[in-house]
């Protein structure tokens, strides 16, 4: 997917465009680029077109729009089940008929514009009625609990998912093998009946959804016997989840395909995992940054010492620290950070050290130490007894 243009781009706004300034930079793109518009240079406006609404259909939803500022246009690389990773070419610029176009009401003739692209066989969709075509999956969210240690290397998690799945016996027709689906009689396989009333204005064409099919167009009169002629039927399958290395606490990973099945040979919708990582006992992140307090005694602090310092795969680094180093400094160990998801970049292992004053003296300790205080031209310490002996 190299090469491929900065959505933002696509639709020449800022970064922090709203959903509105959002909106009416698609909709002058679209009308611009509509194949039907162009007849003279069809095959780039079809491009135009088919980039600007993938543009749209990420950035228009609030959690595509997340992930896509947080792993760009190619998304995490090596996971997500589907062709080219959370934002590849299949979700495309289809699902967003199927994503609800409903919502849009004041889209007005732009409701046109996609009902004559689909209607004229572009893309291979055959049918113009949307409520009765291919419809995409519902998405599916999950929360996921990880360690620090997973968080820093990347993991394989299964996880158990609870959605529906086509059915085996009937192939999701819903009907007994064996048997056909037949068309509705009631609305002729339409799904919709449309009602003429003579009202005191005149005549009055009324269209409502047919009941007998629920607006299917279908009846199935011998339902399959596994799904009860639903089509599907409710699993608990367990699913491979690669959690990238560098993964942050609140990002989501996104396994396309994984959702709901769609309707009418629509689209899967998609799984949603959002990673929840666990606090560790001695380390904690800021940014890519592993962060650790290293406690040191006086005299390592005083004379200087190389200390072994564990890092968050499980092996140890030696940092030499100099004579004379005072509590609370700190010290860098390059690129034994956290990976960055979506750059090359790595960071750096932060350690502060903390001198520990020793509590507890043997006699002789003790005494080396009044030695010491004294060639510091020191108050020797006082007596164990008291302040005032
Ligand atoms: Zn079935
Ligand atoms: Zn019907």
């Amino acid at each position: 997917m190299a090469g491929k243009r900065d959505y933002y781009e696509v639709l020449g706004v800022n970064k922090n465009a709203t959903d509105e300034e959002l909106k009416k930079a698609y909709r002058k793109l679209a009308k611009k680029y509509h194949p039907d518009a162009n007849p003279d240079n069809k095959a780039e406006a079809e491009a135009k077109f088919k980039e600007v609404n993938e543009a749209y259909e990420t950035l228009s939803d609030p959690q595509k729009r997340r992930m896509y500022d947080q792993f760009g246009p190619d998304g995490p690389q090596g996971f997500g089940g589907g062709a080219g990773g959370p934002f590849g070419g299949q979700g495309g610029y289809y699902s967003y008929s199927s994503s609800g176009f409903d919502g849009f009401g004041d889209f007005g003739d732009l409701g046109d514009i996609f009902s004559s692209f689909f209607g004229g066989g572009f893309g291979g969709r055959s049918s113009s009625k949307r409520q009765n075509g291919p419809r995409k999956g519902a998405d599916l969210n999950l929360r996921m609990e990880i360690t620090f240690e997973q968080a820093y290397l990347g993991v394989e998690k299964e996880v158990t998912v609870t959605r529906n799945e086509i059915c085996d016996t009937c192939h999701g027709t819903g009907a007994k093998p064996g048997t056909t689906v037949t068309k509705c009689g009631v609305c002729h396989g339409t799904g919709q009946v449309t009602q003429v009333q003579n009202t005191i204005l005149g005549q009055m064409q009324t269209t409502r959804t047919c009941s007998a099919c629920h607006g299917t167009g279908e009846v199935i009169k011998e339902p399959c016997e596994t799904c009860r002629g639903k089509g599907t039927v409710r699993k608990q399958p367990k699913i491979k989840v690669k959690i990238p290395a560098g993964i942050n606490d609140g990002q989501t990973v996104v396994l396309r395909g994984e959702g709901e099945p769609g309707e009418k040979g629509g689209p899967k919708g998609d799984l949603y995992i959002t990673i929840s990582i666990r606090k560790h006992s001695i380390f904690t992140r800021n940014g890519n940054n592993v962060m650790c307090e290293v406690p040191i005694t006086i005299t390592q602090a005083t004379l200087g010492a190389e200390l072994e310092i564990p890092m968050v795969d499980g092996s140890k680094e030696y940092y030499r620290i100099p004579e004379g180093t005072q509590t609370g400094t700190r010290f860098t160990i390059r690129n034994r950070g956290f990976k960055s998801v979506n750059s090359s970049t790595i960071g750096d292992f932060v350690f502060t050290v903390i001198v520990q004053t020793p509590k507890r003296l043997s006699k002789e300790q003790r005494e080396l130490l009044v030695q010491l205080a004294k060639t510091m031209n020191e108050q020797p310490p006082v007596k164990k007894r008291g302040f005032f002996g």
